[in-house]
């Protein structure tokens, strides 16, 4: 009894706790083997979804391929399908040909059709120094332009007036002595200075001359109580002649080659006629008068003639 009671609780307390560790034992494997089971269905899930996909995507591929062989009649049927959308092909290409032909088209056209005019016209020469350069600019680019002579200047330097006219370039009368003062006292002193310029100017260059600048334009501080006089007989003899809408302001004051390409530019204003007034007795004009032909890509640049609708200031 006392061994039992002496042993029994002790074994009953052993047996206890072993029976307590027993207790979990059982729901640790269920739940072992639950989760080990969900985790191999997951796994067969993904499996199974995976070559799913694989022989979705296969049976696409590998239908191709394997109609391929079956196919080739195919081929050989979309072959004269593909050949008339070849022939568009080159259709296509000779729509690119067109396009280079229609780009080279409106840049032929830039060059050949340029919608606006440009009459280049030079006062107050020939000039000793700087009318041949100029001459040598506009023949460089086959440009005629106008050159509106002092017959005092064609005394002095004969053989380029006479080159202006060989040149094509259309020759018109300016002046004989560039006096505004004289020039502008009456109508007839005006005429008589105009003669002279006329007489001159044809015994050198052999030019029957039909338009004329007034120097210092059609209306000015000196003529303006007179030019409308001076227009009314001029016009009755038959004469044309030209002021301009734009200027290097070359004669205006002294100026950088570069200030006189803006000017023309500036006065210019992209107008669809614009007769350019210069001066080839002016060194810097001489210099910039390549860049002037250069700066106005879009003008064709023409002479003057009597024909040509003229471009005048306002008479008040
Ligand atoms: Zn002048």
């Amino acid at each position: 009894m006392y061994a039992e009671s002496y042993y029994m609780p002790g074994r009953i307390q052993y047996y206890r706790v072993k029976k307590r560790r027993n207790i979990w034992v059982l729901p640790v494997f269920l739940c072992t083997f639950v989760v080990l089971g969900a985790v191999f269905l997951l796994l067969n899930y993904y499996a199974a979804g995976e070559s799913v996909f694989e022989i979705v995507s296969e049976p696409v591929g590998g239908g191709n391929l394997q109609e391929q062989p079956i196919e080739p009649q195919g081929p050989t049927e979309p072959l004269p399908i593909i050949a008339p959308e070849e022939t568009p092909v080159p259709t296509q290409a000779p729509t690119a040909t067109p396009e280079p032909v229609s780009t080279t088209g409106p840049d032929l056209c830039a060059v050949t059709e340029k919608s606006k005019t440009m009459y280049l016209t030079f006062d107050d020469g020939p000039s000793a120094e700087y009318t041949d350069t100029i001459l040598d600019a506009l023949a460089k680019y086959n440009i005629k332009a106008t050159f509106f002579l002092v017959g005092e200047n064609v005394e002095k330097r004969p053989d380029v007036a006479k080159r202006i006219a060989e040149e094509g370039h259309t020759i018109g009368i300016h002046c004989y002595s560039h006096a505004y003062d004289d020039i502008y006292d009456t109508v007839d002193s005006y005429i008589e200075d105009f003669e002279k310029a006329y007489q001159v100017i044809y015994e050198n260059t052999g030019v029957e001359v039909k338009i004329f600048r007034f120097p210092g334009g059609s209306v000015n501080a000196y003529n303006k109580h007179i030019c409308k006089d001076i227009i009314t007989e001029m016009t009755e003899r038959g004469f044309v002649y030209f002021d301009w809408n734009a200027s290097l302001e070359d004669a205006v004051k002294k100026t950088t080659p570069e200030e006189l390409v803006k000017n023309a530019k500036d006065t210019a204003m992209d107008r669809e006629r614009v007769i350019l007034l210069a001066h080839d007795t002016i060194y810097n004009t001489s210099l910039c008068i390549e860049d002037i032909i250069l700066q106005f890509p879009d003008y064709k640049m023409e002479p003057l003639t009597e024909e040509v609708v003229p471009i005048r200031f306002r008479l008040k």
